[in-house]
């Protein structure tokens, strides 16, 4: 890759950079979520460019015109520059297999966990993704990210700060089942904030192993966790590149 292309941070934008209300095109109801400007600010700083890229699944669905979202990009935009950092991407997928809206009812190549709208945006913006990362709230960002060759981090809005307890429902054997490989991921997710000591899961102690079993297949697997894009920033920022 060349050293002429810029790092990246991918953000998914509902429940990530935005508060998640589902299938909303209302710019007026468009509101950051709480971390978003410093983190923003922070990576923006470090020389990240900062691209958006959304699931927009609602055109497919016919709960809203494609054209609905030019006023939720614009609104983006408006935010990020009054916090004196620039959007230099906004690329969205408006597909959905069940969709309703003939046009955009199919399976595609963009629809998160598919790495399309990533590898279009390091395309058309010159982005190196060696040095990129991406942001989201659930583990199709995590694995669209994976797919292009970006790191990642997952958001996890209400982090355990309470010792868990077992809950053997959740745990399967490995070697069963499409999550062949799932391992002990909150123990893992734990290990990772440890790693960081801004987080606030850096202080629990880390005897969850075996009690907590969670099903995630390895290419869902974030670099790190974090509560909120301020942290997700620091460790972003703090990682070396
Ligand atoms: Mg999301
Ligand atoms: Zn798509």
């Amino acid at each position: 890759m060349s050293h002429s292309s810029a790092p990246a941070v991918f953000l998914d934008k509902d429940g990530t950079l935005i508060d998640d209300v589902p299938y909303n095109v209302d710019p007026g109801r468009v509101v950051l979520t709480k971390g978003a400007i410093e983190g923003l600010r922070l990576l923006h700083a470090a020389g990240f460019r900062l691209v958006i890229v959304t699931n927009q699944s609602g055109v497919a669905r016919g709960l809203f015109p494609e054209s609905a979202l030019v006023a939720v990009e614009e609104r983006l935009r408006e935010l990020l520059a009054s916090a004196g950092v620039p959007l230099v991407g906004f690329y969205y997928c408006p597909h959905h297999p069940d969709g309703v809206v003939r046009a955009y009812a199919r399976a595609c190549g963009c629809r998160k966990p598919e790495p399309g709208l990533i590898l279009r945006a390091a395309d058309e913006l010159r982005l190196d993704l060696a040095r990129s990362w991406t942001i989201g709230d659930i583990s199709s960002d995590v694995e669209a990210g994976r797919r292009a060759g970006v790191r990642s981090i997952l958001l996890e809005a209400r982090p355990q700060r309470v010792v868990l307890r077992p809950q053997a429902e959740e745990v399967v054997p490995a070697g069963s089942g499409a999550f062949a490989e799932f391992t002990f991921a909150r123990t893992k997710r734990l290990r990772m904030n440890a790693e960081h000591p801004s987080s606030p899961l850096s202080a629990l102690p880390l005897d969850a192993r075996g009690e907590v079993g969670y099903r995630v297949a390895p290419r869902s697997w974030p670099d790190f966790v974090a509560v909120d894009l301020a942290e997700a920033a620091e460790q972003i920022t703090g990682s070396g590149r």
